[in-house]
């Protein structure tokens, strides 16, 4: 791995906001988030004689907030650089239920909740087309295919019910602004970049590993993004090995872990083989290829060769640059919050993220660009590890089979489940009715999901839809995730440690590892130092805006005044 890294390159508004969020609870807030424009484009006029050349959002797919408290002494560059010299808000949390990927990267797009902005999950169940879309599929646009390869994925924000910050700096910018956003994961990329439009650059990279976007947003290869492609074919790295980047001695726990997955053809130890069984241009290849950091390296790459090639931060006005690093996800799924393989991927990022702002600093000037460093969603430890430890833990591996079996039986053959997504279970329009339609069946479901053992609670989609006063923290999270036609019809509440799934760990609840992640503001005009009061990733879309004169009247989050000289 050396030799392929070195290859690469070597409160005035929280009144308002309170009362949204409130309202947002009991979820009624689509209506009344017009209270907050009004004072969002005044408190934005103030502070926008001073903003950035260029605004950048950092993201790190997985990245919960412990990994702070665990691993920083591990890190000298550029995660150090926004420890040190950043903004920190210590309590950053996601306030909602359904914690995943698109639903993350659209909140900090958007500054709005997933009630809002609509992305509540990676994927939902269509009653009407009868089947799973996924948040970011658009069956209207063609891919376009940047350098080389082929890639079937389709995609688009079409699902998307606000704008985001990118998309309203290109519509009030007096001059186009240059927009850049770069991804592993389509939903990742578009979450960030929003609806697109002329100057802005949206790539991911697609089924079957091409990079590519659609004609949502380009006709055409952008000719910088494809040249840079070409120039860094993935398959040049088949058969490098993944070893460890920092001494032994620094890497905390066991690489051995016997709660860790074993993704073929990788074990649980270093090192890892980048190979597949089928050969440099096989599937199996590229997904080895995206869990290991030379996926980080190459998005980061990707994002200095367009900082150049589209001069970002080099015209009047404000320009925007978006990453998201999606290597931690992959391998964190896999081996968990524990293992030496997230260490190492993290003691990469450190250095991948250093290579960017190092880069900014020549590029667009040190003092000229503001920086805002988060997390689309944290991660729950491995069930079996935080057993062996005794913390609480478990797997809900059976669950939607117990469902689907309890269906089955009460209602006949043929009642099939719609979709059995992590905490929300989907049924078909005829299973529902027959499920209605048979006294006391819809009791004796709830009772089987409420009887596993890591479930705390179950809700009704009824539940979620209703606005009735509640005080129950759980309700409320689950409330903000809701949006009319794409919520489960039941909700299982798992209890902190439990995850759904047969290996490995993930997220997608509303309990703490899920919702912690870090918020940090670094570079223009941002007041460094440890903040305890509460933030959300909501606010970086607001805190854009405000220093940089824009208005973003759906946003809910606040703007993150206290940070800001
Ligand atoms: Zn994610």
């Amino acid at each position: 791995m050396n030799r392929t890294i070195g290859r690469i390159g070597a409160s005035a508004f929280g009144i308002v906001t309170n009362i949204v969020k409130l309202l947002a609870a009991v979820g009624v807030v689509v209506g009344l988030t017009l209270l907050t424009p009004g004072v969002s484009a005044q408190r934005a006029r103030t502070v926008a004689t001073g903003a950035p050349r260029l605004v950048v959002l950092v993201v790190m797919d997985q990245f919960t907030s412990s990994y702070i408290d665990l691993y920083s002494s591990q890190w000298t560059r550029g995660l150090r650089r926004l420890l040190d010299q950043g903004a920190i808000f210590r309590n950053a949390a996601y306030p909602y239920g359904n914690t995943v990927t698109c639903a993350g990267h659209t909140t900090m797009g958007t500054g709005a909740l997933p009630a809002t902005h609509g992305m509540v999950g990676n994927s939902w169940y269509d009653r009407e087309l009868d089947q799973t879309v996924t948040c970011e599929q658009d069956p209207s646009v063609t891919p376009v295919v940047l350098g080389t390869g082929t890639t079937t994925g389709k995609h688009s924000a079409r699902f998307m019910k606000v704008p985001t910050f990118a998309d309203e700096l290109r519509r009030q910018s007096t001059r186009q602004p240059n927009i850049v956003s770069i991804a592993e994961k389509p939903r990742s990329a578009i979450g960030m970049a929003g609806h697109g439009g002329p100057g802005t650059v949206v790539i991911w990279e697609g089924a079957g590993g091409a990079w590519s976007s659609s004609t949502a947003y380009t006709d055409a290869p952008w000719p910088d993004a494809a040249a840079f492609v070409r120039r860094h074919p993935t398959n040049e790295f088949y058969g490098d090995v993944w070893t460890k980047l920092l001494p032994e001695s620094q890497y905390r726990f066991t690489d051995d872990n016997p709660a860790e997955a074993k993704p073929a053809p990788w074990t649980r130890t270093f090192p890892h083989s980048l190979q597949s069984p089928n050969g440099a241009d096989d599937p199996a290849f590229v997904t080895t290829w995206q869990r290991s950091p030379l996926a980080d390296a190459f998005v980061t790459d990707m994002a200095i060769d367009l900082v150049r090639s589209r001069h970002l931060g080099r015209d009047p006005g404000t320009d925007m640059l978006a990453v998201s690093l999606g290597s931690l996800d992959v391998t964190g799924h896999q081996y968990g919050p524990r293992s030496h393989e997230v260490q190492d991927v993290l003691a990469r990022a450190d250095q991948n993220i250093g290579r960017l702002l190092e880069a900014l600093d020549k590029d667009v000037g040190e003092g000229n660009y503001v920086v805002a460093f988060s997390a689309d969603h944290g991660v729950t430890r491995i069930p079996e590890d935080a057993l062996a430890n005794g913390e609480p833990g478990g797997r809900f591996s059976s669950l939607s089979m117990m469902a689907e079996q309890l269906l089955l039986w009460t209602l006949g053959p043929g009642k099939k489940v719609g979709l059995a997504d992590g905490a929300q279970l989907s049924l078909t329009k005829q299973a529902m009715a027959a499920l209605k339609a048979n006294p006391g069946a819809e009791e004796q479901l709830v009772a089987v999901l409420k009887s596993a053992p890591g479930t705390a609670k179950v809700f009704r989609g009824a539940d979620l839809a209703s606005t009735a006063e509640t005080t129950d923290p759980d309700l409320r999270a689950w409330r903000l995730s809701y949006f009319p036609g794409r919520n489960g019809d039941y909700i299982i509440v798992p209890k902190p440690g439990f995850y759904f799934g047969p290996t490995g760990t993930g997220h997608g609840s509303q309990n703490e590892a899920d919702q912690r992640v870090p918020l940090i503001l670094f570079g223009r005009g941002v007041r460094p130092g440890q903040y305890l009061a509460p933030a959300t990733p909501a606010d970086i879309a607001p805190t854009f805006a405000a220093i940089t004169g824009v208005s973003l009247p759906m946003a809910q989050g606040r703007v993150l005044g206290e940070a800001l000289r």
